[in-house]
């Protein structure tokens, strides 16, 4: 008799958890669980994974096939990690088939290799561990040994910025490794933060092995294998290192556990700090989400007992101290100027002189003349692209906007670029709303790329680097720039939220954030955390060493409450205090994490059929008669078109759980199976627990 085998495969089927079964393999090789295989399905040939032997018995008019090719004999997912991707299916209510694709690198996913024998260990040798160069301190200590040692195995590193949680993760690596355990440590964007990688490889030569999606597929698989090999026991890298086919986990790590990128925005959505959770409940790892500004989902895991806190307050090397903080108001100058900041395009040379005068307060002036007068270093943070934000006609106030996806075109030096679909254009002249000819449009606003000019007119002998997407654009790039002003060649480093991420420059002493309320206009109720967070990263970057820091705060409404939280003398209370009202908030509108929530988007290339088809589901949805499911929508996207297509969305929220999945599922295989897709002519994507509204 011949067994049937469940296997996942790669193709969109609802609900989420179907499975298909064929024959076993008919060659010399034994079928088992987690094996990688080749089967047909349809006409074609696609490659799928091994879940479980078949349970029930076959519905017997149905002819089931033989599994064509086992590609690779040892099974490349243990047993822990099949249940591990099933737990991200069914919480993320996503085809499972989709779930192992996205699992697996696609470099070990249409290899070629037969057979491979998995020889792990493949040594029993002590593992490469060179001591620190110094002691821990005793905050340091008492974390270490209570992540490591404790009663609870999940933990939230909260310490400042410069307080030493990186040697804190070393030392808990080091001591996993002792114990024959491995390590996953996963950083937010590894290309990014260079310094970090390096510390680790410093600390553990030759145990780690990197993943990232900038890196050659052939680099990825030959990572994949040397964690499967157990020739590297630490596995380091961004989102995709989560499925780095570790064994014997004693220890995850998720370093600045609030940026934004951990969640997955394409294909299979999901938040790789999340899953990290979900790894380390179901392996016994222990856990530790740092940050010096953690998110107030993972406040709100302390407050409920799931988290154990563990907080450094101190900045680590002796002579290092806080940073002094300073807001300086916006609309004062505005006031003076009496007109919003703009410049004629006519002229270029203009254009740092007027701006200058606004966008460089007086406050900066003189900070940044003092910095450069004792030759030491600044960064200037503003966070947007280009030259200017706008680009509007002087007759009739209209912007230019991209064709594809109704937003402003940004002004960069020679040209008019989207920034959602790189839709570009040369400077045009003449105005398409009203007429007007002979250079029409001026500049409103500044980005990176303008306050590199406005600094070049000012400070004409101060060397400038510039940090934004357009100067990294190939891969030694980022290195290039931050190695440059490590080395002191540059006095001032001008960039996008890019110069927020851990880096640690000694001798920069001032920080000078020009727009800071950029963000807090986003219609998300995450709004004021994200921006009160991307502020306090920011202001970090000052005086990490032994000179003083100091950071000047440009906003046009210095009373928003972030500003009070980011100039307390306590920060660390004050932001927990900010977070928890936050929280309370959330509580009463039933927003996450005390909802579960989905965003339902529709786009389409008509606008009516977007909307119809989001009308019509949640007509669906309120025939479910739940009073813990909550339907808000439908209501046309933030960005009502992109790339040509329009969008709406409809926003889920539910209290209970099970209700919550139920509705969810009920909704996808309606649409899937209703052909409601080819019927509107609408793609509907499902956001589990979005991170952007
Ligand atoms: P974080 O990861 O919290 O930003 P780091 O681990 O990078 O902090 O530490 C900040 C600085 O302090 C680094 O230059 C580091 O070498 C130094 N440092 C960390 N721990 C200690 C310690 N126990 N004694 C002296 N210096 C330390
Ligand atoms: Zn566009
Ligand atoms: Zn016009």
């Amino acid at each position: 008799m011949q067994r049937l085998f469940d296997i996942a495969v790669p193709v969109p089927f609802f609900p989420w958890n179907t499975l298909f079964s064929y024959k076993e393999f008919e060659g010399e090789i034994e079928t088992k669980p987690g094996q990688l295989v080749e089967v047909s399905f349809g006409r074609r040939k696609v490659r799928g994974v091994v879940v479980r032997e078949t349970q029930k018995a076959p519905d017997p008019k149905i002819k089931i096939k033989s599994i064509h090719q086992i590609c690779i004999e040892e099974p490349v997912f243990s047993a822990e990690r099949l249940a591990f991707v099933e737990s991200l299916g069914k919480h993320y209510r996503h085809p499972i088939g989709l779930v192992f694709e996205a699992s697996l690198p696609s470099s070990i996913r249409n290899g070629t290799e037969r057979t491979l024998k998995h020889t792990w260990p493949i040594s029993m040798e002590a593992p490469n561990v060179l001591t620190s160069p110094f002691e821990l301190n005793e905050d340091q200590e008492k974390s270490f040994q209570n992540i490591m040692n404790g009663n609870k195995a999940h933990h939230l590193l909260w310490g400042i910025t410069g307080s030493g949680k990186t040697e804190v993760y070393l030392r808990c690596v080091e001591e996993a490794l002792k114990r024959n355990q491995t390590c996953l440590v996963l950083v937010p964007e590894i290309a990014l933060t260079p310094q970090l990688t390096e510390r680790f490889e410093a600390r553990f030569p030759g145990e780690l092995a990197t993943f990232h999606s900038a890196q050659t597929p052939k680099k990825t698989r030959e990572a994949w294998f040397k964690v499967w090999t157990g020739r590297a026991r630490v596995a380091i890298g961004a989102r995709s290192a989560l499925f780095a086919p570790l064994k014997n986990i004693g220890l995850i790590i998720v370093d600045e556990e609030h940026d934004g990128s951990y969640k997955q925005e394409e294909g299979f959505r999901y938040h790789a700090a999340e899953a990290a959770r979900l790894l380390s409940v179901q392996t016994n790892a222990r856990l530790v989400l740092g940050s010096a500004t953690p998110r107030a989902e993972s406040i709100a895991l302390v407050e409920s007992g799931e988290l154990e806190l563990n907080k450094l307050s101190r900045r680590a090397s002796s002579g290092s101290k806080l940073p002094k903080l300073h807001v300086v108001d916006l609309k004062k100058g505005l006031a003076k100027e009496n007109k919003i900041p703009h410049v004629e395009i006519k002229d270029e040379f203009d254009l740092p002189k007027i701006d200058g005068d606004f966008f460089l307060s007086p406050e900066l002036r003189v900070s940044l003349d003092r910095t450069l007068d004792k030759k030491e270093q600044a960064i200037l943070f503003v966070n947007r692209r280009g030259v200017g934000s706008q680009f509007i006609c002087k007759t009739c106030g209209e912007s230019c906007v991209c064709p594809n996806c109704d937003v402003r075109l940004t002004p960069h030096s020679q040209k008019l670029l989207c920034h959602y679909c790189a839709y570009e254009i040369a400077i045009p002249s003449k105005c398409d709303s009203c007429g007007s000819k002979d250079e029409p449009f001026t500049r409103v606003g500044v980005g990176t790329e303008g306050l590199e000019k406005i600094l070049a007119f000012h400070y004409p002998d101060a060397k400038v680097l510039r940090l934004d997407r357009d100067t990294v654009q190939k891969k030694d790039d980022l290195e290039k720039i931050l190695t440059a002003f490590s080395n002191k060649e540059a006095d001032i480093l001008v960039g996008t939220q890019m110069v927020a991420k851990g880096h640690d420059f000694p001798s920069v002493s001032l920080v000078g954030i020009l727009l800071a309320d950029l963000g807090l206009s986003v219609p998300d109720f995450r709004a004021s955390e994200r921006t009160l967070q991307l502020l306090m990263q920011v202001a970090g970057r000052a005086g990490r060493a032994d000179i003083a820091g100091e950071v000047i705060i440009q906003s046009f409404q210095p009373e928003n409450p972030i500003f009070a939280s980011l100039l307390s003398p306590d920060p660390m209370t004050s932001y927990f205090a900010f977070l928890k009202e936050e929280l309370a908030k959330r509580e009463v509108l039933r927003y996450a994490p005390y909802s579960r929530m989905a965003l339902l988007r529709f786009d389409s290339l008509e606008n009516n059929l977007a909307h119809q088809a989001s009308r019509y589901v949640c007509d669906a949805l309120s025939k479910i008669n739940s009073d813990k499911l909550q339907v808000l929508g439908p209501v046309v996207s933030p960005m009502a078109k992109l790339r040509g297509r329009y969008r709406t969305q409809i926003l889920l929220k539910c209290s209970h759980s099970e209700s919550f999945d139920t509705a969810l599922d009920w909704i996808l295989q309606g649409w899937n199976k209703g052909g409601l897709e080819k019927r509107f002519k609408t793609r509907m994507l499902v956001d589990v627990d979005p991170q952007s509204m």
